[in-house]
Formats: C-alpha cells, structure tokens, sequence
C-alpha cells in the first residue's frame, strides 16, 4: 500500500526545478525543495518517535516550514493537527488534553507557557525555530529537520486512513476536532483543480492562515495538485498583495480581503487585467462586493462553500454565470439537499431549510466523540451541516444563515439574512448583522447591530423607520444598534455569538 495523499502530490509534481512557492522575501521554493525539506520534517518527526497514527499538534505563525511540516507529518503516516494560532494557552490545553498528540509544536515566544500542557497531554515539545530567518535557532525542530536526511520512504496510508484533524471553531460549545481521511483532501482538491481549471501556469496569491481549511487544504493541496505555484504572504496585507499582483494569476481569500481591497485606490482594471480568477469563500459575500469588484476589476469574483468537515461543497461555475449573493452549484461528486429541519423530508425549490451533504469530501467524524458524530449524521449517511438555505428554481445554492442563528420571535421563524439584505440595501449602509435576544414577551427580540458609512445621514431611527414597510412587523427589528464595526474572527466570520452576548439584557433589564 502506498501512501495515498502523497502519491498523488508525486504523479501530478512537474518539473523538479519548477517552482513550488515563492516566499515574500523572495526566497524561491521549488518541488525538489518541496520533496526534502518535506522528507527531512518526515525524518525528523520519525526520529521523534512519531509512528504511524500518531497526532502532531502544531500552533506557528504562517511560514513555508510550516507547510513543510504538514507534508512531512503526512508522510510520515501520522495525522497532522494544526491550532489557530491566536489560541491563548488555556485554550490549548484543552486541545492538547482531547488530542494526545505525539509531538506538540509551537512558536519558541509561547515555548514556556506551553511546556506544562504539553507535559500533561504525554506530548513532546518542539518549537519549529524558523520564522523568516536566515538562523535556525539551535534544538529546533527544523534544526532537526536540516540535520535529517532528504530520503524518506513515505509511510503506507490507504485513502480511508487519516490525514488531519482539524477543530471546529466551536463558536457554541466546545469545538471538536473534525477527521479528514486521505481521501477526503484529495478527492476535494481533484475537483477543485478541474472545477476551478488549475494547471501548471497559475500562480496564486496565498495571504490565507495555513491552520484553517481553506489555507491549507483548498488553497495548497489545489496547488500540489496542479503542479502550480504559490506566492506565500505571511498575512494579509495590501500593500503586499499590490506589490505581489503582478506575478500572480489567482487568488484566494475570505470576503473581508475583497471588501478591504476595494477601499484602496490602487485597485484597477488594469492592475487586475491579467488575473484569472478571484474565489471567496468561508463567509457570505455581499452581493454588493461581488457588483463592486466586478464593475471596478471587470472579474466576477467565483463565490464557494465549504466547512471544516466537509472540505468544498458547491461552487459557482467557472463558465457561466457567477451569481452575486448565491454560493453556486454542488460539487461534482457532492450530494446536496435542503430539508425540514424537524422532519428530514426533502423540501422543493426555494424552500428554506437544512442544508445536508454527502460524498468522498465528508469527514470520519468527531474525534473521540461517537455521540456528536451520530447526531450529525442522518441514516442514508447524509451529513447535517447546520446551515440554513436553499436551491433556487436554477439550482444555485443560497446560504441562509447557521440554523442556530434562526430568531424565534413570538412563535415565528426569522431568517436574520432576510433582514440583514433589506438593511443593507438602504442609503448609507456598509453592512449589517441581525440576531435574537432573549425578550419577557416574544421569546427573542430581533436586533440589529449596523454599520453605516462615514459621512453618511443614517441613524438607528431612520434605518428602524425604513425597514417599517418593507418587512412584516414580527420581522422588523426590535432594537436597532449603529457599531463602527462588525466582530469577525480570523476568517472574516461575524461573531454574533458576542454581539448576543453584548446585547444579551437589553430587553429585560
Ligand atoms: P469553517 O468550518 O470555519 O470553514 O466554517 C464553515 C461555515 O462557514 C459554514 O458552515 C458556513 O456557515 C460558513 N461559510 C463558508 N463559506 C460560506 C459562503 N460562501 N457563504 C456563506 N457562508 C459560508
């Protein structure tokens, strides 16, 4: 048996010379750089005692080792388990304890912090020791990388064999670490490559986080699969995509980088003339970002959607009609239904509901946790994914809102999208989020936090006035809020489990 996942990185590699990843001090990488540093992590990490099956947890900045590391990890036959990197160290504690891993690998700055969990987990402690130096700092895992040698015969993992663990954000409870098998990423990045018409020639702009799916899976295995190239930022940062653009045939980010990128000037038609494709993805997309790129750039920006779990579920095409507001059609190999929350019968076009999925992308299940894998799971093997939507009449795929989100304001359903695009589309707004707060008599009070534009007239009044006749009473919100911003977490998800919190006693204090 071979190794399942890397085998393919093999077969579809170019060139040796070719290059892999172009870094932002203008370090190249190519895929013979790629095949030993990779086989020297795999060493190293087998020299640690990692075998077979074995968690490596790992909580670093954005760096090509860090890549290095996740294919060395794969190679080795172990399970890569990547941590955002803004978790404090109480937070990675709990990692720690539900993971076990083998080996724990952190930043040399949290090294002290970290060593007592790590202890208490049975997990080894490195640091990876190299973050945009030239030094490598002595005892590091890269040291110990650069002392192995660059043959390694990769560990036999069959493509039900896991790959990587990767936690959910768990903005409700604890997050759980979701199991992605070999086949998993492969599959979904296959697709993506032909759905999205990757090849040899792209080069594309990587500001993403490497500990997120969409950084690491959608946008580096898509690259190992195509045999294309990267240009790694460390973060996000316009002057660096600006300074990078030219070079580059593709891009990949959240939604937060194409709003961001619109307020600067530098953002042209001409500056974006050689690009091929813009993909957003991990967060809704205002129909009014899409309308804006497209009218100053020319590029219809390809909206997708995804989860931890899942890997990529639809797409809007990459001929044809890329529909501003819709996430587009289901993958190939992807089975996609809408359904009765309560019921699990199938609901026709338009209907809002339960969005489930099955195919080769759908996870293992929760690690350790048989209870919540069952839970989410229908019968025929359907995965629920709670989030809210619907299939319009020519089949594009919207996404509602994450069922637990839903407000149930006196006995009636509100979907907050619903309110949030009438907001939205009133004179001087930038953006809006709606959510439910505990209320004596309707059970929640629809609220709404808003953004409005600088210089613009709009206030809490008026916005509450024209929302009078454009939504039923029980729709209308109850309190509306004017906030100089939306909280987003690092993937430009707006929390409003915190503006919940924030907001929580205003209708019964
Ligand atoms: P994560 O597991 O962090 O990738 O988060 C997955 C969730 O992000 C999904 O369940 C959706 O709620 C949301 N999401 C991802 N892509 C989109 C999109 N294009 N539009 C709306 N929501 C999205």
């Amino acid at each position: 048996m071979a190794n399942h996942l890397f085998d393919l990185v093999r077969s579809r590699m170019p060139a040796p010379q070719a290059p892999f990843a172009i870094l932002d001090d203008g370090r190249g990488y190519s895929y013979a750089d790629m095949l030993d540093v990779s086989a020297r992590f795999a060493n190293a990490l087998t020299a640690l005692g990692v075998k077979p099956g074995d968690r490596v947890a790992v909580q670093v900045e954005k760096s090509i080792e860090a890549l290095m590391l996740y294919l060395g990890t794969v190679r080795a036959g172990a399970i890569f388990l990547p941590l955002n990197s803004a978790y404090t160290p109480a937070e990675i504690e709990y990692f720690l304890g539900d993971a076990e891993p083998a080996v724990f690998v952190c930043d040399p700055a949290k090294e002290t912090a970290l060593k007592p969990f790590a202890d208490k987990a049975g997990a080894k402690l490195e640091t990876l020791g190299v973050w945009r130096s030239p030094e490598i700092s002595a005892g590091s895992l890269s040291d110990k990388a650069l002392a192995a040698g660059t043959d390694f015969a990769d560990v036999a993992r069959g493509p039900g064999d896991l790959a990587a663990i990767l936690y959910t954000s768990g903005t409700t409870g604890r997050s759980k670490g979701a199991m992605l098998s070999h086949d998993n990423l492969t599959s979904n990045a296959l697709t993506l490559v032909d759905d999205w018409r990757f090849t040899r020639d792209d080069v594309l702009l990587h500001a993403l986080p490497i500990f997120h799916t969409h950084g690491l899976f959608v946008a580096t295995n898509v690259i190992l699969f195509s045999g294309a190239s990267m240009i790694l930022l460390p973060k996000f940062d316009p002057d660096e995509i600006f300074r990078h653009l030219p070079q580059a045939t593709t891009m990949m980010g959240v939604p937060t980088f194409y709003v961001r990128l619109l307020q600067d000037a530098r953002l042209t038609r001409e500056a974006c003339a050689h690009m091929r494709l813009f993909v957003s993805g991990s967060a809704p997309l205002l129909a009014e970002t899409h309308r804006e790129w497209r009218e100053r750039t020319g590029h219809a920006i390809l909206e997708r959607y995804g989860m931890t779990e899942t890997n990529m579920n639809t797409s809007n095409p990459y001929d044809g009609e890329r529909v501003a507001g819709t996430v587009g059609f289901p993958l190939p190999g992807v089975a996609l239904r809408v359904v009765d929350p309560e019921s699990g019968k199938g609901l026709g076009s338009d209907e809002i509901g339960m969005i489930e999925v099955k195919g080769p992308n759908v996870f293992q299940g929760y690690w350790r946790n048989p209870e919540k894998t069952k839970a989410e799971f229908r019968p025929d093997g359907f995965f629920i994914t709670g989030d809210l939507g619907k299939i319009d009449p020519a089949g594009y795929v919207h996404i509602v809102g994450r069922g637990k989100d839903l407000i149930i304001t006196g006995g009636y359903n509100v979907y907050p999208k619903e309110v949030e695009t009438e907001i939205d589309g009133l004179e001087g707004i930038v953006e809006s989020a709606v959510f439910g707060v505990a209320h004596p008599d309707f059970g929640e009070g629809v609220t709404a936090a808003v953004v409005v534009k600088p210089g613009a007239s709009a206030t809490a009044a008026t916005i509450a006035q024209a929302l009078e006749d454009r939504l039923a009473k029980f729709k209308q919100p109850k309190q509306v809020f004017v906030v100089p911003e939306l909280p987003r977490n690092t993937m430009g998800k707006v929390q409003k489990n915190l503006l919940r919190e924030q907001y929580k006693d205003i209708y019964t204090r």
